[in-house]
């Protein structure tokens, strides 16, 4: 026979269930396939099977001629063939991420597999707090073991998920049977998350035919400094292997322009792009753009789109119908022909690394994908990462501002304003000044409901989560402590419950208390507040912000959600209202973020003639991230930062991988965390090996961090692959969950 005849001849279908059946696991199955069915099954097909009691969707990974035991004869069957296969590319690059991020080979392929497509259940919903979806992956035998109760309420679960209290109401079940349910794990709630819209493709059209607006479908004549940028990226598109790039320019310096450029020539050249946008609902300018120069060229992808739109995209795209696709992170895993050109606009962004398994980095995606076959990856920024700064070969700098001359920035000094004062008396002034002459201004606070804490005046008591160990926050509006990681909700209590004194004092103040201290300076109908707890969807997040920007006067107030590039053109007040939030973090970028927030926030004020003014109300003004970006030192916070990490060996002076394990039993919790240091020391020095240490408890969970700064980070990944692959079992049958972080950009 052949070399290869096996793979298209053989009998046998090897597959991976859509399941998560194991944590790490790789474990493939295999059916028959049957006589109807032979010349549709190859390697990423996708198919139907029989699994214990259900039918599953499945991914074909290859074809054999015989079962890895047995005999053909004893497998049961392949169901059916789905009409849409996996590129191969996609196939590999599923492989490649599973030992990659040290995770399973089903979960990369989840990412890969179009959504709606073939039979079975994918549900995915990003839901708010206090709402409830299916979980995207029940186990048969628990779905198979529920009550005829239970059951009804898992009926009535829209795709997009419900508020735990409509499905109540409409079950008739008290909140218990959705506890019982979620302890399951057959729903599961979420906190805190921006559920996708679906206005973005209308909202292109309609900035299209603005007149004048940021969207002119013709090319325009290119300012000397894009000239020059784009005739490098051309350059590098077309060159052998894989080119990085960082385009460095704040928002309104022409990056965009830049990105349609680049894009015209991989499309002359017969190269196929993506564009990765950060949040759907705080770019749909971009898109807008993209769609108004190369109209039905592009598929759009995000997570508010229908399934069956989502589908279609999918199949335009994979087609070659549309040769360029614009989306969210997971659109870097769109099925584009001959790709040749990955853009991640705004690539600081957080929302690039996935925080749930696969813990996958996108511009670490998009160089697995280009490696194959070559082409540009270009990141575009305003406030680079320190790793993007110093990694990349080719920086290119954008410096002009769209119109006007830099903000004028001031620092407040809090430490000589009285207590509990919010705005100090300068920034109500200038607020005052700016509403006067009709313009606008835009407030962050980047902490979310009313106090950040609450506390006993008496004992110091601070009330806590009794899941998590994190302070509740105090939310007005509900008359409710919310714990912001988990989402459980508390009564406000009377009194201390330690010492059983009064009163309880409301510390830390956040946006939804800024907005009512505004309400008092400022007519309500002025002022309009942006954060995760007034928006659940794109729609809702465009609402508040076309309000915003048609009201002369008019304050806007929010969280980092403010501070995205959006482009007000009356704005000519920001001020930050505490500038130390996210200072103190345990966390080595706590700096850069400080530093990235600050500069995008005033890169908001005076866009269009009129000059800006930025107040910064700190009680911090001399430690060095806030001083360089109040004084526009960013070369120098760069390389001072770039300095620091190689030091202290942080990225991208080595690969980080935090090793997490949790049980509701401590000690259980940290012996883990213990043998994973056992098992790994031999290979690490005691610079590349950290741990276990305790980290706050989550959910009720207990939990234990390792954290490995390597080197060599191929090599480290390859050993604790094997650790985890060695101890993840037996501890999962303890109940202790081991868990990999890749690159972590969390550290809580
Ligand atoms: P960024 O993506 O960096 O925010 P844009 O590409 O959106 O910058 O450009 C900012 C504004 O300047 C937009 O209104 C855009 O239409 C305009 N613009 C960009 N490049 C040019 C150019 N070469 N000539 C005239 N206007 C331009
Ligand atoms: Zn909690």
């Amino acid at each position: 026979m052949a070399p290869g005849a096996a793979e298209n001849d053989g009998r046998v279908a090897r597959v991976v269930p859509l399941l998560r059946l194991h944590h790490l696991g790789r474990r493939q199955f295999d059916y028959a396939i049957p006589d109807g069915l032979t010349d549709a099954v190859r390697r990423g097909s996708i198919v139907t099977v029989p699994f214990g009691k259900r039918t599953v969707r499945a991914v074909v990974m290859e074809r054999a001629s015989a079962p890895e035991s047995g005999d053909v004869s004893a497998l049961k069957g392949v169901e059916a063939v789905g009409a849409d296969v996996i590129a191969e590319e996609l196939v590999d690059l599923a492989e490649a991420m599973a030992e990659r991020y040290l995770c399973s080979l089903e979960a990369c392929l989840r990412l890969v597999v179009p959504i709606g497509a073939a039979a079975g259940k994918v549900r995915e919903a990003s839901v708010r707090r206090d709402h409830v979806a299916v979980s995207a992956d029940v186990d048969p035998d628990v779905v198979s073991g529920l009550t005829g109760k239970q059951r009804a309420v898992v009926d009535a679960i829209p795709a997009a998920g419900i508020s735990k209290k409509a499905l109540c109401d409409a079950t008739g079940v008290g909140r218990g049977v959705l506890a019982t349910l979620e302890k399951k794990g057959v729903i599961e709630s979420r906190a805190g998350l921006l559920s996708g819209g679906d206005a973005d493709e209308g909202r292109g059209s309609e900035a299209e035919g603005r007149p004048g607006g940021p969207s002119t479908p013709r090319a325009l004549a290119l300012w000397p400094e894009q000239a020059r940028a784009v005739e490098d990226l051309v350059w590098a598109l077309d060159g052998p292997g894989l080119t990085e790039r960082l385009l460095w320019g704040v928002t309104g310096s022409g990056k965009t322009e830049v990105y349609l450029r680049v894009i015209e020539h991989a499309l002359a050249t017969g190269r196929g792009t993506i564009l990765l946008v950060p949040e759907i609902a705080l770019t749909p300018q971009t898109i807008g753009r993209v769609k108004a120069r190369f109209g039905d060229d592009v598929g759009v992808f995000h997570s508010g789109l229908a399934q069956g739109q989502r589908l279609r995209e999918y199949r335009r795209v994979a087609s070659g119908a549309a040769r360029i696709a614009v989306g969210a992170r997971s659109a870097v895993f769109a099925p584009v022909r001959d790709l040749g050109l990955i853009i991640i606009d705004e690539s600081h962004d957080n929302s690039y690394k996935q925080e749930e398994e696969p813990r996958y980095r996108v511009k670490t995606v998009a160089q697995m994908r280009l490696e194959a076959h070559g082409g540009l990856l270009l990141e575009g920024s305003a406030t680079p990462a320190v790793e993007s700064m110093t990694a990349s070969e080719g920086r290119l700098r954008l410096s002009r501002r769209a119109s006007g001359a830099p903000p004028a920035i001031e620092v407040v000094d809090m430490r000589r304003q009285g207590p509990g004062m919010l705005l100090a008396s300068r920034s109500r002034q200038a607020l005052a000044e700016v509403l006067r002459s009709g313009e606008q201004a835009i407030i962050l606070l980047n902490r979310r409901g009313f106090a950040g804490y609450v506390h006993c005046e008496t004992c110091g008591h601070v009330l806590m989560c009794t899941d998590c160990e994190l302070s509740l926050t105090y939310h007005q509006g509900e008359r409710k402590l919310l714990c912001h990681h988990c989402g459980r909700g508390y009564g406000q209590p009377h009194a201390c419950p330690k010492c059983g004194e009064a009163p309880l004092t409301r510390a830390s103040p956040g946006t939804e208390r800024l907005d009512g201290e505004l309400r008092t300076l400022v007519p309500g109908d002025q002022v309009f507040r942006l954060d995760s707890d007034v928006v659940s969807s794109a729609a809702a997040t465009q609402a508040i912000l076309s309000a915003f920007g048609s009201s002369h006067p008019g304050v806007l107030v929010g969280t980092q959600m403010v501070a995205k590039g959006h482009d007000f053109p009356d704005v000519t007040l920001v001020i930050v209202a505490d500038a130390d939030v996210g200072l103190y973090m345990p966390d080595f970028r706590a700096a850069e973020r400080t530093f990235q927030l600050l500069t995008q926030v005033a890169g908001r004020a005076g866009r269009a003639q009129r000059p800006g003014r930025v107040l910064v109300q700190t009680s911090n003004p001399d430690v060095p991230c806030i001083r360089m970006a109040l004084a526009g030192e960013e070369e120098a916070f760069y390389e001072q930062e770039s300095i620091t990490r190689e030091r202290l060996g942080y990225p991208p002076f080595a690969e980080l991988i935090r090793l997490v394990t949790s049980s509701p039993d401590a000690a259980k919790a940290q012996a883990a965390g213990r043998h994973l240091v056992q098992q790994l020391a031999p290979f690490f020095s005691g610079e590349e090996l950290h741990g276990p240490a305790p980290l706050l408890r989550l959910r009720g969970r207990n939990r234990w961090q390792v954290l490995v700064a390597a080197r060599q980070g191929e090599r480290a990944r390859t050993i604790i692959g094997q650790a985890l692959a060695q101890l993840e079992e037996p501890y999962r049958r303890r109940g202790v969950v081991l868990l990999a972080d890749v690159d972590p950009l969390s550290f809580g």
